[in-house]
């Protein structure tokens, strides 16, 4: 059985005072949680502190990009080294942010993926489509397209331990989330793309999110659909008390 992971992806948000606050209220909150990961991916500059806050509790670290070389002269980048040194296990690796705003392509994410792998950072792969492509019908071809290019060259053993996370574009801070049931749709279909690009096992293993205005009042109803396993969370995470009752959406 899959756990579900709720993670949080606090973006552009929190200085180091803010976020210690928010994680030492929030570590309270669901410390007595053993049924669900809850993860924090938060600012670089929040890590360090973060790290320190959340040592010795059930709250998982992951940094909110990672670059894809090891080190260099590549100046405002995060290596792989220099996030688990401040405890991640994972790293969100192409949210729609990045791709739209920061212009970062299939191939970059690509690399990224297997710079993750060989350094054991599990990255939280995001896709999903734009509303132009959703209302012409290609939503279908383009998580398809995006599993492909990200994955290309990437093999099974290492797929089955990351995360995917299905963020459609038009849901993405604007209070509308989708339905239980277009994101069911949609995620059983990348899983099913999963178990085509692989196998079954590996289709079985992976953990598929759903994120795009995820809330405690609809958080339960998202869970209930089989294939969902856990959601990326923005804006719902920055408070401790809300983004718990996300953590116990049971
Ligand atoms: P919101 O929950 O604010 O819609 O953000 C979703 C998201 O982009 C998480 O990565």
């Amino acid at each position: 059985m899959r756990t579900p992971f709720m993670c949080a992806n606090w973006k552009m948000h929190k200085t180091v005072e803010e976020a210690v606050e928010m994680a030492k209220e929030f570590k309270e909150l669901v410390a007595d949680v053993d049924d669900v990961e809850a993860g924090i991916c938060a600012p670089a500059i929040d890590l360090y502190p973060l790290n320190e806050v959340l040592a010795d509790t059930n709250v998982k670290l992951g940094s909110e990009n990672m670059y894809y070389k090891e080190s260099g002269a590549y100046t405002g980048e995060l290596s792989p080294a220099m996030i688990k040194s401040v405890g991640c296990e994972y790293a969100i690796i192409g949210h729609s942010e990045r791709r739209e705003i920061f212009g970062e392509d299939d191939q970059l994410l690509n690399l990224k993926l297997k710079t993750a792998f060989a350094n054991d950072i599990k990255p939280i792969l995001c896709i999903g489509e734009k509303l132009a492509e959703r209302e012409a019908g290609e939503h279908f071809a383009r998580v398809k397209f995006q599993l492909e290019a990200d994955l290309s060259g990437i093999e099974a053993e290492d797929v089955k331990d990351m995360v995917l996370a299905y963020e459609p574009l038009w849901a993405i801070g604007t209070g509308e989330s989708a339905t239980p049931e277009q994101a069911e749709e949609i995620i059983k279909f990348i899983r099913e793309t999963v178990a085509k690009m692989y196998d079954e096992e590996t289709a079985e293993a992976i953990r598929i999110q759903y994120g795009g205005s995820v809330k405690p009042w609809n958080v339960e109803e998202i869970m209930a659909q089989p294939n969902i396993d856990g959601a990326l969370v923005g804006s719902a995470s920055l408070e401790a008390e809300s983004f718990s009752k996300i953590v116990k959406f049971k």
